[in-house]
């Protein structure tokens, strides 16, 4: 790449820096006056350092509105980084508000990751890599690291591949070559650590696929080592923006570093007590070092925060007063004062999700003492993601519309991850783990034997697996059923790879397999003579993948099937099936968004920067929260950054906060006993109110808790005995109790469809109340309240006055 010009991301921004000059700046008035220093400090290095809620994205956000309102910089100049892809969407929208019109050519807003990929794109042969490579996901990655660790002759259950990824991740996010591990690590991974290393990355380039770590590596290498293309970017890049720069790895600062050595305007925002991702390689010494790498740089200090009550910030204090070595800061709120902060404890992990369940619907009725609340406005944020099944269940029972953020949930389903590496081979026919993937599945008598055939042909003659398997079935090395299998599946992905490009290829000679001869075909010479999303459904059509989930039998297929179904209305909203994968694998949020108010389910890890009136906080017990591991595999170190991310929890709520723990708690199908979080202990008294719990205290558990698993009477006293629960009944406030409800929510199988009449109110786990519309056999069309039109099979939906509650 030699000129920026021919590039869409770098071509006329649609703002011009004379149209955008001398315009009225309104969004410079709602600040405060630090807040305004920060913003209009526009030449020279810039950190703002501040603790929660006080307005540092707002600030960030204003600067990139003042950038362009006063012609500094034309929105393609602008590198903003933030954290997740939604922060990036949530901050190009306000920027348009700010600006008071849409911004249109932000391209260099977004993750690390997402601005890593489209730079890796453009320079992909100075990695080895073709641009239209593969990013793998974690699982790709281990499968691959699993193959490279057995060839090595090494005992696997001794030293596990995922050990090994581990290892390798920290190398990259330390932004570490093969040829760059120190010394002292070549004794990783029973020494052979580095060896492996070396040939996974050989590998990768191989299989034309980069994993996360190497998006960023690759990046920094190039840079380091093309003087030439880091002097463009720096000369293009005039300013520099990054949003929780406390949670920057050495990677990622490296690739800031040498990006901001050009025109220096880098202004960077963060909270060295939010940092919580330390176990992922992130470097608080980052922040603090700052103003030794940025000589003169301007540091800015905000004070105020505008989003919690005080006593949600005098909570959130006290938790974080226990750490030692931090730079320490004072926040003061002007708000009212609002609710104390509520703790409360229950028996179960079950409980909690049914209580938590409750109290939001009281929240959404208004009869909480409180403003009716929408759905939207409420959060629960848990330590693992685990627990995010009980409210799921519980949700899903009730009806209550949620949504999942930051968990890979929806893309992480077998069935999703099959027909995505469909999609991966048809897009890039290099991509061998993903032809590995469907190779034999669904079942096409394709077994170890043959599939060692198509890896010693490709081998043997240098050719990617997709082409060993033409050449195997071409020379005839596969017999029988298989052998005429994997020619259909060949000629299959040779006819949707030329759809895809848009070659009006009617009929496929038999054999006659994916033609590159003729040279890329840009997409907008000829265009596609079918939608994406078509071809999306002839791939899974054709291949008898759907058709495998037709004749399934097992309970879980239908829904599988609705699965694949979502997956192909998903890609509506990308151009084209490459844009979708890479959307995939950079996800960070899977909301499906049906447009309805929706409870936020996240990790404290996934909440970072957001905020919400209403936070549920539950799992505050000791080893889930803190969590053990952490403190086992880090210490002192490990508890501190636990602490750090209580700190972020209870800092997400504007005015009510909940917190709660379990005395019990399945984990990984095993009852467990808990002890309250030590964190509760640390809670100042005078900022929290603890409420009395259903069914603890007089209320009495009926046939619903399952007591025999869970009566254990020494566990009992040893969790009542903690300084914790003691303190809980001590302060208890004695409310009045409510009388717990049966909880078994029985929901009785209709075998015969004939049982529902047209018109009939049913209700159905996933997609809650609904009015049958058509019946056709066993199937029922309903027009669900909330879900839309959907056709069920009628044993999966229940009469709505059957269902128990
Ligand atoms: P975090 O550390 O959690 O990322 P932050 O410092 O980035 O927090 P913001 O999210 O920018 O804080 O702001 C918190 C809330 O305060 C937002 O609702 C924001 O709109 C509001 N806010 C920020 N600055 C002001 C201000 N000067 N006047 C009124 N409200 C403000
Ligand atoms: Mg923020």
């Amino acid at each position: 790449m030699s000129d920026f010009n021919d590039m869409d991301a770098f071509e006329g921004a649609s703002l011009s820096a004379r149209a955008m000059a001398a315009r009225p700046q309104p969004y410079l008035e709602g600040l405060n006056p630090a807040q305004r220093a920060a913003v209009e400090q526009l030449d020279g290095p810039v950190l703002m350092l501040a603790g929660a809620g006080t307005g540092k994205t707002r600030a960030l956000t204003a600067r990139i509105v003042h950038l362009l309102n006063t012609g500094r910089a034309r929105p393609n100049e602008i590198l903003a980084v933030t954290f997740t892809n939604k922060a990036a969407r949530e901050m190009k929208n306000r920027v348009g508000l700010m600006l008071g019109q849409p911004v249109e050519g932000m391209p260099w807003l977004g993750t690390f990751h997402a601005i890593c990929v489209k730079l890796l794109r453009r320079h992909a042969e100075l990695a080895g890599l073709k641009s239209n490579f593969t990013i793998l996901d974690t699982d790709d990655q281990l499968r691959l690291l699993k193959q490279l660790v057995l060839a090595a002759n090494i005992d696997d259950k001794r030293w596990p591949a995922r050990q090994l990824a581990s290892i390798i991740d920290g190398w990259k996010n330390r932004a570490l070559t093969p040829e760059k591990v120190p010394a002292a690590d070549t004794g990783a991974y029973n020494h052979r650590g580095v060896e492996l290393y070396a040939q996974y990355q050989r590998r990768l380039i191989e299989l034309n696929a980069t994993d996360f770590g190497d998006l960023l590596l690759h990046m920094v290498t190039i840079f380091q080592t093309h003087a030439d293309v880091l002097a463009q970017y720096q000369r293009w890049f005039r300013y520099i923006l990054v949003d929780e720069y406390q949670d920057t790895n050495v990677a990622q600062y490296m690739w800031l570093r040498l990006l901001a050595g050009g025109h220096k305007n880098i202004c960077c925002v963060g909270d060295d007590d939010q940092s919580i991702y330390g176990w992922r390689g992130a470097e608080v010494g980052n922040i603090l070092r700052f103003e030794t790498d940025f000589p003169g740089a301007h540091v800015v200090r905000l004070e105020q925060n505008y989003r919690s009550t005080p006593h949600i910030l005098a909570a959130a204090s006290g938790v974080i007063e226990g750490n030692q070595g931090r730079l320490g800061k004072t926040l003061f709120t002007d708000v009212k004062e609002g609710e104390k902060v509520r703790l409360i404890g229950h028996w179960d992990g079950d409980e909690e999700a049914r209580w938590i369940g409750e109290e939001i619907e009281a929240a959404q009725r208004g009869t909480r003492g409180m403003e009716k609340a929408g759905l939207d406005s409420m959060a629960i944020l848990v330590r693992a993601s685990h627990q995010m099944r009980a409210f799921e269940d519980r949700f899903l029972t009730i009806g209550l519309p949620y949504r999942v953020i930051g968990g890979p949930r929806f893309y992480e389903r077998m069935e999703i991850r099959d027909a995505m590496a469909y999609f991966r081979v048809v897009v890039s026919p290099d991509d061998d783990l993903a032809f590995e993937r469907i190779v034999n599945t669904p079942k096409r008598g394709l077994g170890d034997k043959a599939q060692q055939t198509i890896q010693i042909t490709a081998r043997a003659n240098g050719v990617s697996l997709v082409e060993g398997a033409k050449l195997a079935v071409d020379q005839g090395l596969i017999k029988g059923k298989g052998g005429g299998e994997l020619r259909r599946l060949v000629e299959g992905i040779a006819r949707w790879h030329a759809k895809l490009r848009g070659s009006r290829i009617e009929t496929v000679a038999e054999g006659d397999l994916i033609d590159d001869a003729a040279g890329p075909v840009r997409l907008e010479d000829t265009p596609p003579s079918i939608s994406h999303m078509e071809l999306a459904e002839i791939i899974l059509d054709e291949s008898g993948y759907t058709a495998h989930w037709q004749n399934d039998k097992t309970p879980e297929a239908p829904g599988r099937l609705e699965n694949l179904k979502e997956l192909v209305k998903a890609l509506e909203g990308f151009e084209n099936l490459q844009g979708f994968l890479e959307h995939v694998s950079l996800i960070m949020d899977n909301e499906s968004d049906d447009g309805g108010q929706k409870v936020s389910i996240m990790t404290l890890h996934a909440a970072k920067g957001l905020e919400f009136p209403v936070v549920f906080l539950p799992g505050w017990e000791d080893g889930l929260f803190p969590s053990q591991r952490s403190m086992d595999e880090s210490g002192v170190k490990g508890l501190e950054e636990e602490r750090r991310l209580a700190y972020v929890g209870i800092t997400r709520a504007e005015e009510v906060c909940t917190i709660s723990f379990a005395a019990n708690r399945r984990v990984f199908g095993q009852w467990q006993n808990s002890m309250p979080s030590r964190f509760i202990d640390e809670l100042p008294e005078d900022h929290v109110e603890v409420l009395t719990p259903p069914g603890l205290y007089g209320g009495g558990y009926g046939a619903a808790a399952p007591r025999s698993t869970l009566h254990d009477q020494a566990a009992e006293a040893n969790v009542y005995n903690s300084p914790g629960w003691r303190r809980l009944q001590e302060r208890s406030q004695n409310r009045p109790v409510s009388q717990p409800r049966e909880t078994r929510n029985t929901v009785i199988d209709m075998a015969a469809a004939s049982s529902f009449v047209v018109g009939e109110r049913v209700f159905h786990q996933k997609f809650g109340y609904g009015a049958i519309q058509g019946i056709e056999g066993d199937k029922l069309e309903i027009a669900f309240e909330k879900a839309g039109v959907k056709n069920i099979v009628a044993k999966f939906v229940t009469a709505a006055d059957d269902v128990p509650f």
